[in-house]
């Protein structure tokens, strides 16, 4: 017997109807997930290769069953210990700012894995993505639920994100998906020049703006402010 090994796109890319999972078994997925890469479009997400990976990920996959219902609405959802799955126009959002105009993205890194569905969405955006979660249950869930899917331009690393990564460093684009006071200076450090760093930064307590970072040269860096929104906070340690 010789099973094919299907690549991470094969999978991901919702080959539902053949060998592995039968169509039948998601009847409905396919098109909700074009549905939702729909709303995230009319949100303002314009950039071809993320609502086609919105379009791609099944989010199903990474939230918990009972939930599997309302994985397809644009909205966020608890993933236990307190954190959730972000928001899907929002990670397309922050996914989109991380490019720079007409180019590839490189190597990234993501702060807060959570359930892995944004680090998924990333492998099919960027080169080559890591990602740290400081939770251990999350981070064993998380390699658990993205291991089916074989992509093999995917790491995930089990620490504290604050520290950043500097064994792989510099990156490309650095996204996090929880809010701190400020950027935690490692990750400015680890940001390659010309490079981008998306992250919501906490104002006070019930405040959040979404922050873009450009490093323009090795001691310049270039600061937008952008929308409110709202994130788990970034917390130290692990
Ligand atoms: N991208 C995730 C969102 C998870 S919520 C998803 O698609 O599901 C944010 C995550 O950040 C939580 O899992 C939280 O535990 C994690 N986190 C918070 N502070 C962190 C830190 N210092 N290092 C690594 N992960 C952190």
């Amino acid at each position: 017997f010789f099973f094919k090994q299907k690549t991470a796109y094969e999978i991901i890319a919702g080959d539902w109807s053949s060998d592995v999972c039968s169509s039948d078994l998601f009847p409905s997925h396919d098109k909700a997930r074009i549905q939702l890469a729909e709303k995230v479009a009319a949100s303002g997400v314009r950039h071809r290769q993320v609502l086609e990976a919105i379009a791609t990920v099944p989010r199903h996959a990474f939230v918990d069953e009972a939930l599997d219902t309302r994985a397809y609405e644009d909205s966020a959802l608890p993933i236990g210990h307190q954190q959730t799955i972000s928001k899907p126009s929002v990670v397309a959002r922050m996914v989109e700012l991380l490019f720079k105009p007409k180019k590839e993205l490189g190597k990234v890194l993501e702060i807060g894995t959570g359930c892995g569905y944004q680090a998924a969405i990333l492998s099919l955006v960027a080169s080559e993505v890591y990602s740290i979660e400081r939770i251990r249950p999350l981070h064993d869930q998380a390699r658990a639920k993205l291991r089916p899917f074989r992509i093999p331009n995917l790491r995930l690393v089990y620490g504290d994100g604050i520290r950043g990564l500097p064994q792989a460093a510099p990156f490309d684009g650095i996204i996090l998906a929880a809010a701190g006071l400020g950027i935690p200076d490692p990750l400015l450090d680890q940001l390659a020049i010309g490079g981008r760093l998306v992250a919501p930064v906490a104002k006070s307590e019930e405040e959040q703006q979404l922050v873009v970072v450009e490093r323009v040269s090795s001691q310049r860096y270039q600061r937008t402010v952008l929308e409110e929104v709202f994130f788990v906070p970034l917390q130290s340690g692990t």
